[in-house]
């Protein structure tokens, strides 16, 4: 399996059969890096995890001839648009191109993903995340607690292939309680940090955690690691 690192929260991951591309962002086409001629042969989905525009980039519509996609519900395609979308809700389970999708409550908005592909299996978090702002109310961050471990309740005890969750220096020293609760209830074999606005560094921090070994290191866009 390949995991390229594209751009925040944008991964591709490539199975032998398969390519999956989460949350696709180019930034205007500043870091539009796919390209399907990489990939012919393979079946290719785009997820979109909920309609935030650092998450949601409509340039991913223009490979339906090549692609399939997989969009929270939030998301909506143009009316004139003819390619293969699953339009999806949280906690549900959809088969969809010889894959299990499950989805959880995003406490942002729309769905994270956990998936089956290819034998593999892939968690990525969307914006589900321990949102825990410092100026924030007692009230409104004891809500982000508690939405948040419940969600990763759902998927407690697995151990999934490659997992990619939040890691937002904005939220100072709780950008890691996400990742935290995640490795204490869930696990990963490789743990990609994500939605960290370019704050590479923040991945060497994870790197000092106890499960550091899990976290790989991202340094640039456009990066692949083979797992
Ligand atoms: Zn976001």
């Amino acid at each position: 399996m390949k995991v390229t690192y594209f751009n925040h929260s944008g991964f591709l991951i490539e199975t032998e059969n398969k390519v999956l591309v989460f949350d696709y962002y180019s930034q205007g086409g500043r870091f539009d890096f796919f390209d399907p001629k990489n990939y012919v042969g393979k079946d290719i989905v785009f997820f979109v995890s909920h309609n935030h525009g650092d998450h949601f980039d409509t340039r991913i519509f223009q490979w339906a001839e090549q692609a399939a996609y997989v969009l929270s519900h939030d998301v909506k395609a143009e009316s004139a648009f003819r390619g293969e979308i699953l339009y999806v809700k949280a906690h549900e389970t959809y088969h969809f191109h010889d894959m299990v999708i499950e989805t959880l409550r995003s406490n942002d908005e729309g769905v994270a993903f956990a998936v089956e592909a290819d034998g593999k299996t892939i968690y990525h978090a969307g914006d589900l995340n321990w949102w825990h702002w410092d100026g924030e109310s007692k009230e409104f961050n004891d809500q982000i607690a508690q939405s948040y471990q419940e969600e990763i309740q759902r998927i407690k005890g697995r151990i999934f292939d490659v997992a990619f969750v939040p890691a937002d220096l904005r939220l100072a020293d709780k950008y890691c309680w996400a990742t935290d609760y995640f490795m204490q209830e869930v696990g990963g074999a490789a743990v990609f940090p994500m939605h960290f606005w370019r704050r590479f560094d923040v991945c060497r921090m994870l790197k000092e955690k106890p499960y550091g070994d899990k976290i790989r290191n991202i340094t640039e866009e456009n990066q692949s690691f083979s797992l």
